[in-house]
């Protein structure tokens, strides 16, 4: 019999997650021992990242325990940093040692990216970790305790403008959010705020539309939304620094404001930039269409990480995309162990969603021939959707509670650390 093979799986997001939970019907005990390594032992659940910002869920509601996927399924999870990938020698560097391995997959998303703007990573905040959304909504609310009781105008109004760099799904949606945050339970309880006069939410994108990766009829419904929430858009603006409460653009503007948000997108994870494999012209390891790693069945890769290109163009760095990829690679992995041929991927784009506040919300079904969807009937479509992508029961009894509670009850403004 031969032995049994060491697979690691570096990272533990949509992709890396949702590969282990198909392997674990694909491989027996005997065949393979499965190690996932992630620096968190949760998966975070980032499409709703931005409801953590603006106090609509806790974070906790977010984060789904890494080991409930591996322990169960007779897999390890070593909770560590990965440090070094050498695929010469077979072994992954953590901060706790090395791990050996006969097949890898590489799933280690992707990181901020800044495009060497000065300034970003010092005077804005971000929006991709958990502690992230933390920082932020402790801020927010920070600031209107002191906006609350700051007798100059001037200064006031300048604590309340809130700057949003990046017009993508995570700019559009936060802006919305903070909009409700303010307009359903913070105008409430912080009377000494003029919320029409005194504070300003700027959302900025260089494109000439929001949300430029989805349908045309998507931004238009995202727009009319933003309008009608006071959001004031700035297309066509790109930005040239970011200083300590200032962005100046490349058309010469200066916006001030005490919160700078950074929603500009995303780079490649640093250890897959250090790899010496084929790369894409944004870095990203190339693929194959059976998720090989430079033609080697023993090295994989896939989501955020990976460039699968589909129709001449690479697949979108997506939640959407690494759900779909992961039992493909699953299956292909378990056929690499056992020495069975792999099969391709084919992929299959499901259509978009973008959530705009309370109770709106934008779809758009590739599968039934592009039908877009507004207003009431999308967000709940929104609402179903993520209610059942999110995994464990605790997960999503969390969800469901805390969303009826932010409806009808108000949002999560304690300023708890
Ligand atoms: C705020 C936000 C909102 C988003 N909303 C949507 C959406 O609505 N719909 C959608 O389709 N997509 C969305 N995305 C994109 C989506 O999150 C990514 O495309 C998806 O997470 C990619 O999956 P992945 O498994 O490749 O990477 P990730 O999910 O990022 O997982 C990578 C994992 O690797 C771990 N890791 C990274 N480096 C190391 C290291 N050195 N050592 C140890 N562990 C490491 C991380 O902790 C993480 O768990 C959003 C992204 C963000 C940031």
């Amino acid at each position: 019999m031969s032995p049994v093979k060491q697979i690691v799986v570096l990272g533990g997001g949509f992709a890396g997650l949702h590969l282990v939970r198909r392997l674990e019907r694909r491989l027996r005990r005997s065949e393979a021992s499965v190690t996932l390594v992630d620096r968190q032992n949760y998966h975070l659940f980032t499409p709703l990242l931005y409801q953590v910002c603006t106090g609509e869920l806790p974070p906790h509601a977010v984060a789904y325990p890494l080991r409930d996927a591996t322990a169960p399924a007779g897999f390890q999870f070593r909770q560590s940093e990965v440090t070094a990938i050498d695929l010469e020698r077979r072994r992954v560097g953590t901060a706790d040692g090395e791990l050996p391995f006969d097949h890898l997959v590489i799933a280690l998303g992707s990181v901020t990216n800044d495009y060497g703007i000065p300034g970003v990573r010092e005077n804005a905040l971000p929006v991709k970790w958990l502690s992230d959304a933390e920082a932020l909504k402790r801020h927010v609310l920070d600031i209107f305790e002191s906006a609350a009781t700051e007798t100059d105008v001037a200064r006031r109004r300048e604590q309340l403008t809130f700057i949003i760099v990046g017009a993508g799904p995570v700019g559009v949606e936060l802006a919305s959010s903070l909009r409700d945050l303010m307009d359903h339970t913070l105008r409430r309880i912080y009377p000494s705020i003029d919320f029409n006069a005194d504070v300003t939410i700027h959302l900025l994108d260089g494109a000439d539309r929001v949300i430029p990766g989805m349908d045309p009829r998507l931004s238009r419904i995202a727009m009319k939304r933003l309008e009608r929430q006071r959001v004031r858009v700035l297309l066509n603006t790109l930005v040239l620094e970011i200083r300590p409460g200032a962005v100046h653009t490349k058309d010469g503007a200066q916006l001030r404001g005490r919160t700078i948000v950074w929603s500009g997108g995303v780079k490649v994870n640093p250890l897959v930039a250090a790899l010496d494999v084929p790369k894409s012209k944004d870095g990203r390891i190339v693929v194959d269409d059976h998720f090989r790693v430079n033609g080697r069945g023993d090295v994989l890769a896939l989501g955020d990480s990976a460039y699968f290109e589909n129709r001449g163009k690479g697949l979108p760095q997506l939640a959407q995309v690494a759900v779909l990829e992961a039992p493909a690679a699953a299956r292909n992995l378990a056929a690499l162990v056992r020495g069975e041929p792999t099969q391709p991927f084919v992929y299959h784009r499901k259509g978009d969603l973008i959530a705009l506040g309370r109770t709106q919300a934008g779809a758009e079904f590739a599968t039934l021939g592009g039908f877009v969807l507004g207003g009431f009937p999308a967000w709940t479509v929104w609402r179903v959707n993520y209610l059942m992508q999110l995994l464990g029961v605790r997960n999503r009894a969390s969800l469901l509670i805390e969303w009826i509670l932010s409806f009808f009850a108000g949002r999560l403004v304690a300023n708890t650390p």
